[in-house]
């Protein structure tokens, strides 16, 4: 058994876990940003996601039920870099 010192990381520098963010499109401007790290996920702002909003409430979007805070709750749940725009079917 011969194991070689040198198989020894002196560092802790173990890949780039935290590299670069994601870079994706804004939804609604466009604007291009780490966006799903933030606070807004995945508008770059807060004024993009009133904005969104905004379109529930004028009916281009139908709910069955007035939206609530835990409606959002799921989202929060939702993995950094994970899409709610994606289908589930990608899973099967
Ligand atoms: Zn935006």
């Amino acid at each position: 058994m011969n194991v070689s010192p040198d198989n020894n990381p002196s560092s802790g520098a173990t890949g780039s876990d935290r590299g670069a963010p994601l870079i994706v499109a804004c939804p609604r401007c466009r604007k291009r940003g780490p966006w799903l790290e933030g606070r807004w996920k995945p508008f770059c702002s807060e004024r993009c996601s009133l904005i969104d909003l905004g379109h529930w409430f004028d009916g281009n979007y139908r709910i069955s039920e007035p939206l609530r805070p835990d409606h959002f709750a799921e989202f929060e749940e939702l993995g950094d870099g994970v899409d709610p725009d994606q289908p589930d079917d990608a899973l099967d």
